[in-house]
């Protein structure tokens, strides 16, 4: 019997690494809208999706599916190309099982108008918490690049106390520097403390915001407001992990001269081969409970 046709579609760096894995764990992985030295001899690579597409029993779609609108994400092909999802979206088997990260409004309006049943990557616990290690790695290199001051001996603070705010914890705790991290549950404040770090409730972040050399926030709402960057001493950085637009008040930062960042899909990005390998762990269950195994 031949091994099962696994189709890439677009994809960052990790999805390199991910094919490449999967053709290593005996898939026949077709790369389509993807293509880079660095892919595994095994790997095919179609120059048109249409000789590939209808034979895949899966199909792994980027994370973020689209950039902008319902063009593939695809920084690995060419860019004078058409990449817009529609255009095969049509010759997706209906017994296909499609996987893919972040599927935004406009991508399932189009998925639900061709009848499309996708899985959303970014919805599964395991591959958060798998993500966070990567995650706080990025965090880490992130804070050194914009600090003036080494961690180790630094004070700073975690907002948050979730699967990327403990693993973050953890790595500066390990640095040498002095954490407080922050939780709005009395049970978190209290594992927070079993953990030698200081406890502080998020709502009270501005009070404590004097002393640190560095906030890393991981809470998705708008927690680092303008009380806690007034509070913020010279010189304190806030590196913001939490998904778009973050949680922090990036204008009044600029206004006040703060220097604030941003840092969206650290993974991809510090890590991509792991990121890659996360991603392979993640979907080889799926693949497996729905019989497309090797
Ligand atoms: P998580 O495990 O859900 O942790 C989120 C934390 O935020 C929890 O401590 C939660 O508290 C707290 N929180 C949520 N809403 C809050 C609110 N309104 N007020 C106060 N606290 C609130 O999530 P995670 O996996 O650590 O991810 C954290 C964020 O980073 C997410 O936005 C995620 O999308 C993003 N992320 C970014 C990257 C990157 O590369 N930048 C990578 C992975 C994840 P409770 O436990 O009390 O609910």
């Amino acid at each position: 019997m031949n091994n099962p046709n696994i189709g890439v579609l677009g994809g960052d760096a990790r999805y390199i690494h991910l094919a490449n894995a999967l053709s290593r764990d005996g898939y026949e992985v077709h790369c389509m809208f993807l293509d880079s030295p660095r892919l595994a001899r095994g790997v095919h690579r179609a120059e048109d999706f249409r000789d590939a597409l209808p034979f895949c029993a899966a199909l792994l779609l980027p994370t973020p599916v689209c950039g902008q609108g319902l063009e593939l994400n695809a920084p690995y092909w060419p860019q004078d190309r058409n990449r817009d999802i529609g255009q095969f979206l049509g010759d997706i088997g209906k017994t296909a099982l499609v996987l893919g990260g972040a599927f935004s409004p406009a991508v399932k309006a189009a998925f639900a108008a061709k009848e499309l049943r996708f899985i959303d990557l970014m919805e599964r616990d395991d591959l958060a918490a798998a993500n966070a290690l990567p995650t706080a790695e990025g965090a880490v290199a992130m804070a050194m690049e914009q600090m003036e001051i080494t961690l180790s001996g630094s004070r700073s603070c975690v907002v948050g106390c979730g699967r990327c705010g403990r693993v973050l914890a953890r790595l500066l705790a390990a640095m040498g520097s002095r954490v407080t991290v922050t939780a709005r549950r009395p049970g978190q404040l209290t594992w927070i403390a079993d953990q030698g770090w200081t406890p502080l409730e998020t709502g009270r972040l501005a009070q404590g915001a004097g002393e640190w050399d560095v906030v890393f926030n991981t809470v998705p709402a708008p927690v680092v407001d303008r009380r806690v960057l007034d509070a913020l001493g010279p010189g304190a950085v806030v590196i913001d992990l939490a998904s778009r637009p973050g949680g922090t008040d990036f204008l009044y930062a600029a206004q006040r001269g703060i220097t604030a960042v941003l840092a969206p899909g650290l993974p991809g990005k510090v890590a991509p081969k792991t990121a890659g390998l996360i991603l392979r762990d993640t979907i080889l269950p799926i693949l497996r409970e729905r019989g497309i195994s090797v």
